[in-house]
């Protein structure tokens, strides 16, 4: 599945500051329905701003048609080709199309069959999906009353629900498509879900979490090849006092709660080895639970993996091995931890766990996981990735930055000098002996500028600051830019905002300008850089600018409708608009 035109035409026309932000205003909820016209395909939203208590009108028309839609806000902003309230129209509109409830009065639901489209048990689609009256009802309900669960197997609940004289069967299940299909007897013709239907579903997430359907899903295969490798199955009587399954993103985790239970030697051609650190791919196994033993003299070492091209050009893995006494070396070959799996964690030292939760939380399922809920791509992110081999939407790359910056930061702080570092190159297989040790500085690393003057042309170098060491781009030993790799060691931005501030500046190293783009790029790039961070300007240059003055120009302020000390702030919002990749809107470049 692709993109929908919708998104295309926020993701073609909007700048990234409009984009994020017009996500946030969806996100927090500003965008109220006001009419609809099935006929014109024409859409009316009334949009709070994020930053002012003003309301505005986004008209959206011809919905349907990608070459015919049109967007209209009563905003003043006018930088740029859409602004923040008609993105975060966009958002709701396609949010609205996806759930089928475009508050179309002509469609009628009949309770017996409607599908619900979530994927798992939340809390914002079930309301979306029922009137406000069903949902304040059913909360009301469940404070004193609960449904009566008849049956829950198979990803299937059956419940009866009394209310009053009256009595509702209600079965909720998951189908193939990984949405609901829902049952009641009732007459709600208004909304997808009746208010039967959102008193079982809310009993649920209230009681079970929003991932209930894949706990109550037949596993009891895939649960048995697991035990089967410790010698049991669900048939050996008591087997349940030794194992506990648990479930993490719906998939059973074994958990053997008796120590005495040894793992066995696996029968020909049944259980796969534990895999060796040699194997460079890690197979997708539908049921995780490769349990390893770690041992008490072995410590965890961390790995910069190279391998993973896409942003940030480095994957965290985690291997585990035996370490000399100082431990400040592993001896002989070290295990690739599985950090998307469960690792046993008796025996390890209390440091060694606490570094693990972290590393975990570093691994690019939880990064996924955390691009998957904030983009606006929810769900069909991964389809993304694949279609996108030479790189990440900017917007994507950015929520990764958000999230992994802080983790790295603590890592750096805490575990400098502490936690074996090793990197593994690009195109390297994953064995100890391609393993290279590294050292990582938790000294900040900050951006600076230099402007210099070369013939007409002017030049502008990005450096990267780490105490008194300079670093040119040109030098990093490796193709992230929000870690830098010098010298064997390395580095990371004091603040994510440093990185976002110069990342385009950094992956061209220097930028070349004609006199004639040199302007603008001067007040719209330099200038606000030279707010934070150290520029020089070579001698001559400064006296070149002498005629020009760089100095920012305050924004007209007019007292008109349209015009408003509001523009100012669109002015300073969007500072950094131009700076993010936007390759069209960029002066021409030499290498
Ligand atoms: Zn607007
Ligand atoms: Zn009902």
């Amino acid at each position: 599945m692709g993109l929908s035109h919708l998104l295309k035409f926020v993701y073609n026309n909007g700048t990234d500051e409009v984009i994020r932000r017009g996500k946030k205003i969806h996100a927090i909820g500003y965008v109220e329905f006001v009419e609809h016209d099935e006929l014109l395909g024409s859409v009316t939203f009334r949009v709070k701003d994020d930053n002012y208590t003003t309301f505005y009108k986004v008209h959206i028309q011809q919905y349907k048609d990608p070459r015919a839609l049109s967007v209209r806000c009563s905003c003043p902003y006018n930088l740029g080709d859409i602004c923040r309230h008609e993105t975060a129209a966009l958002f709701q509109l396609q949010e609205l199309l996806d759930k089928n409830i475009l508050g179309d009065k002509s469609i009628v639901y009949h309770q017996r069959h409607t599908v619900v489209k979530m994927k798992t048990i939340d809390l914002k689609s079930i309301r979306m999906l029922s009137s406000p009256e069903s949902c304040e009802t059913a909360e009301k309900f469940l404070r004193t009353q609960k449904a009566n669960i008849i049956q829950a197997k198979d990803e299937r609940v059956e419940a009866s629900l009394d209310i009053g004289k009256d009595h509702f069967p209600v079965v909720i299940q998951k189908n193939e498509e990984r949405n609901f299909d829902t049952s009641c007897k009732c007459e709600e013709e208004s909304h997808p879900l009746c208010v039967h239907k959102t008193i079982l579903l809310l009993q649920l997430l209230n009681a079970f979490g929003p991932n209930y359907f894949d706990s109550i899903r037949n596993w009891e295969k895939e649960k048995n090849k697991l035990l089967e490798a410790y010698g049991y199955s669900m048939n050996d009587e008591g087997w349940d006092k030794k194992f506990e399954f648990t479930y993490k993103d719906g998939k059973p985790f074994l958990r053997v709660l008796d120590p005495s239970v040894k793992r066995i030697a696996p029968p020909v051609g049944g259980m796969p080895k534990p895999k060796p650190v040699e194997q460079a791919k890690v197979e997708e196994n539908n049921v995780a639970a490769e349990t390893m033993t770690v041992l008490n003299d072995q410590k965890i070492g961390i790995v910069f993996n190279a391998h993973h091209k896409t942003f940030p050009g480095f994957a965290i893995e985690a291997v585990n091995g035996e370490v000399s006494d100082g431990g400040d070396r592993f001896l002989g070959k070290v295990e690739k931890l599985d950090l998307a799996k469960f690792i046993p964690t008796e025996g390890m030292a209390e440091e060694d766990q606490t570094l693990l939760q972290g590393l975990r939380k570093m691994h690019l399922g939880e990064i996924n996981k955390y691009v998957s809920r904030n983009s606006p791509f929810s769900g069909i992110w991964e389809n993304i990735i694949h279609q996108e081999e030479d790189g990440l939407p900017a917007d994507t790359e950015a929520l990764i930055a958000e999230y992994l910056y802080p983790k790295l930061k603590k890592l750096f702080v805490e575990q400098e000098n502490k936690a074996l570092f090793f990197r593994l190159p690009t195109g390297k297989s994953f064995t100890t002996g391609h393993l290279l040790p590294v050292r990582i500085s938790a000294s900040p690393m900050v951006p600076a500028l230099r402007v210099e003057k070369e013939g007409e042309n002017f030049v502008v170098h990005c450096k990267a600051m780490v105490n008194e060491l300079d670093i040119d781009p040109a030098d990093n030993e490796w193709a992230s830019d929000l870690v830098i790799l010098y010298d064997n060691c390395l580095y990371l931005w004091d603040k994510v905002e440093d990185f976002e501030a110069v990342r385009h500046l950094l992956e061209e190293g220097k930028t070349i300008l004609t006199p004639e783009d040199w302007p603008a790029f001067l007040q719209k790039q330099v200038m606000p850089l030279a707010r934070q961070y150290k520029v020089d300007f070579e001698k001559s240059r400064v006296k070149e600018v002498g005629k020009g003055e760089p100095k920012i120009r305050r924004p007209l302020r007019k007292r008109a409708n349209t015009w408003s000390s509001r523009r100012s702030s669109h002015t300073r919002a969007t500072r950094y608009v131009t700076m993010k990749r936007t390759p069209s809107s960029f002066p021409k470049r030499n290498r």
